[in-house]
């Protein structure tokens, strides 16, 4: 006997469960993903009446097949974790479609509540339901709430206490629960077993005999319920196929299934899912009445509109252009106040130093740490404004729409219709286009979209192309080559995603019922805690990862350093300047600074990264690079700014002069027109920065892919950027 109880979540997408969830836990959850798969998942925990509830919100699903992760997820977790109660979220304006996941959880044995949500539109139009004769066919105690007023929650808690109650696995506290249960909760005594589908003859007895099979054979998994194993035996359940050892077992299950699809004339996964929504049909006409019927709703008329054939596109475009304008236009000044103030703190914190100070620790406070977490941060507006705008799409039904605006399109290169919002915020930044895959609720479109997310050239790339671009191009060319890079961007990961998609991410595309929401007034406290769950999951999750990856950088950039006495060759040219020129102080001021720039050089190039530099060189030849932009590189893996602000240093030029024509002239004398080219390709394709490594890292849940993506990436760009070089070189471009 527990003292606990824990509650699971299910329902189809858009039935209110993350309301209804969010209405129970209040503030205290927790959001990650479920161990192995990128699915993701969220717990809280409330109390009712003296008794800890611990709920647990699963995937929202249609089913609980084994076509999808989402659905092997939502149900491994009803079976192997055995949570007291599973309450099913259901959209009561849309019963009979939502009681299709209800009767497989039913099927699976389990104590079961349902809750009818949207119970308002329900009413509206024009449904009345006969919860008592509902609850006796499903075996459920059965509550109806309104989700976005919070009302019906209560009832909902006691409906839960008591079901886990009566199940046997929970006791304590007043017995109150069960008294309260009022009118409009379905059942007041204990409950009748759940109901059996009957499913007709033909298959009732070969699901007996597999059933009896399975039963003597001792399944591996005793805590399945054996009429359920033979039922996804007999519907070809992957999964659950691949645990059957027993060559008698599979040998029935073939005999089987060629019996039913001889007497019925259907395959057995068709049959058994057409007596399912028969049993469910039968018992909506028993018990829901309608007493208006609504055609034309307002969301139909609005539909018209923004699924328009004609006009459905430009409006979406024109969504998503705001969505985009939000993130990175109103995201600019918050960002530059938070870059202003760890500038601030850095030169705060360096201050309690004595100026020119060389200290190891001022330089990991103020370049590792301040640095790496500002580097963070920054990120923060950007993230919570997406946010913002994608609950807001989500919240309204919208996002449903986009979905099926741009599902044919993405469907051409093996994607969902849903992938083209991050690939479009990949402009901007990476890091929140890889946070808003959580939109998509296939496991493998999620990982798709993420692994080539990068190569939508992001807003980061765009000071090395400003660099570049003008030292190596005339100016007719400027805004035609800035296209043609973006375009590349776009083709490869066009290519890319269909290659994946095609490979190592292959799958059968899961039949795309997309049902259209009908449109809803979004609430601003859903909406709120969804910004902000996100924005803490990046800050602390990817926050960690980012500040050791740049401690790491840091170090490579600044170990060994320079021998003393190199140290002190430079001192002494400081020393003879000061007195040469104690008349002129602007021209000792300036040859100081050139004097600083060629010890940092120095510096750089005796450093970790600058010995790496040297060491990739054979790798760096074929593109045409020597080892300081190898050096750049590195330094470019921790954000793709610093490319510039590396060569900067490499080519000894005052930092404020990075963007200046010094440096452009520098670059000019040392390469040519086709290996400027090849930077920019490199830098567009290779080495994502190493916060969307961490982010790929988490929202993955796993090293593999976060690698992955920076192997193959880099290997992509290391082809490509090779092939264009000597290509060049022969047709005598270099
Ligand atoms: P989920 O996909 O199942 O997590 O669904 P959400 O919780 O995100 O809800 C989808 C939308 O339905 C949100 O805009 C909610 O505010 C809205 N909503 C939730 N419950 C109700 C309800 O009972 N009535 C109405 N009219 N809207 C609701
Ligand atoms: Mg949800």
């Amino acid at each position: 006997m527990k003292s606990k109880i824990t509650v699971a979540l299910a329902g189809n997408p858009n039935s209110g469960k993350t309301t209804i969830f969010n209405n129970l836990t209040g503030a205290r959850q927790h959001v990650g993903n479920y161990p192995g798969v990128t699915v993701e998942r969220k717990e809280g925990r409330c109390r009712h009446d003296g008794v800890e509830l611990e709920l647990v919100d699963l995937p929202g699903t249609y089913s609980l097949t084994a076509y999808s992760a989402e659905e092997v997820v939502a149900r491994n977790f009803i079976i192997e974790q055995k949570p007291d109660v599973v309450v099913d979220i259901i959209d009561a304006s849309n019963l009979e479609r939502n009681l299709y996941l209800a009767v497989q959880i039913m099927e699976l044995g389990v104590p079961l509540v349902l809750v009818f949500n949207m119970s308002d539109q329900a009413r509206a139009r024009g449904y009345r339901f006969d919860l008592e004769k509902l609850s006796r066919f499903f075996g459920a105690r059965i509550v109806e709430t309104i989700g976005h007023k919070g009302q019906g929650m209560d009832r909902l808690l006691d409906a839960i206490i008591a079901t886990a109650r009566q199940s046997g696995t929970f006791s304590s506290g007043a017995k109150t629960g069960q008294d309260r249960l009022t009118a409009r909760s379905s059942i007041r005594g204990p409950l009748p077993a759940g109901s059996q589908i009957n499913y007709g003859r033909e298959i009732e007895e070969e699901l007996g005999r597999l059933t009896s099979l399975v039963q003597q054979n001792g399944f591996p998994r005793a805590k399945f319920n054996p009429r359920w194993l033979a039922l996804k035996l007999l519907e070809d359940d992957k999964e659950i196929k691949s645990m059957v050892k027993s060559p008698e077992i599979q040998a029935q299950i073939y005999r089987s299934q060629a019996r039913i699809e001889k007497r019925t004339g259907e395959n057995p996964e068709t049959a058994i899912a057409g007596r399912r929504y028969g049993f469910i049909s039968g018992a909506c006409q028993e018990a829901v009445r309608s007493t208006i019927e609504i055609r034309h709703t307002v969301s139909d008329k609005i539909d018209t509109l923004m699924t328009n054939r004609i006009l459905g596109l430009p409006v979406f475009l024109g969504l998503m252009y705001l969505v985009f304008y939000l993130t990175f236009t109103i995201g600019g000044p918050p960002m530059d106040w938070i870059d202003i103030f760890f500038g601030w703190l850095g030169t705060t914190v360096a201050s309690w130093w004595p100026a020119g100070s060389q200290s190891i620790l001022k330089s990991l406070l103020v370049d590792g740490v301040i640095g790496g977490v500002g580097g963070v941060i920054v990120f923060l507006p950007n993230i919570l404004l997406l946010f913002l705008a994608i609950a807001i799409l989500e919240d309204t039904g919208y996002m449903a729409r986009a979905a099926f605006i741009m599902d044919r399109l993405m469907h051409k290169i093996g994607l969902h219709g849903k992938s083209f919002i991050p690939m479009l915020i990949g402009f901007g930044c990476s890091v929140p286009a890889i946070m808003a895959t959580r939109t998509l609720e296939n496991r493998r479109d999620r990982l798709v979209t993420m692994l080539v997310v990068p190569l939508m050239s992001c807003g980061a790339r765009l000071p090395i192309y400003a660099l570049i671009i003008p030292a190596f191009f005339p100016r007719s060319w400027h805004a035609p080559m800035l296209w043609i890079i973006y375009m590349i961007g776009i083709i490869l990961a066009v290519g890319a995603a269909k290659l994946l998609r095609t490979t190592i991410l292959k799958g059968e595309s899961i039949p795309f019922v997309m049902e259209l929401p009908p449109y809803r007034m979004p609430t601003v406290k859903s909406v709120l805690l969804h910004m902000w769950e996100r924005g803490w999951l990046y800050l602390r999750k990817a926050g960690t990862v980012i500040l050791g990856i740049s401690i790491v950088l840091w170090a490579m950039t600044n170990f060994p350093g320079l021998p003393e006495n190199e140290h002190a060759r430079f001192q002494q040219q400081r020393q003879a300047i000061g007195a040469q020129y104690k008349a002129d102080e602007q021209k000792a001021a300036a040859l100081l600074a050139a004097i600083d720039n060629r010890e940092a050089e120095a510096a750089l190039e005796n450093s970790l990264a600058g010995r790496i530099g040297r060491l990739m060189e054979p790798l760096l030849k074929p593109m045409g690079f020597d080892w300081k932009i190898g050096t750049a590189l590195i330094g470019a893996f921790a954000a793709k700014e610093v490319f510039v602000a590396q060569l900067g240093i490499v080519y000894a030029v005052g930092e404020a002069d990075q963007e200046s024509d010094s440096l452009r002239e520098k670059l000019q004398d040392n390469y040519s027109p086709l290996v400027g080219f090849c930077i920019m390709l490199f830098c567009l394709v290779s080495t994502p920065c190493m916060a969307t490594i961490a982010v790929t890292r988490r929202e993955s849940n796993s090293w593999k892919w976060a690698l992955f993506q920076l192997v193959g990436l880099t290997a992509l760009a290391w082809v490509l950027t090779t092939t264009v070089y000597l290509g060049g070189r022969l047709l005598g471009l270099g």
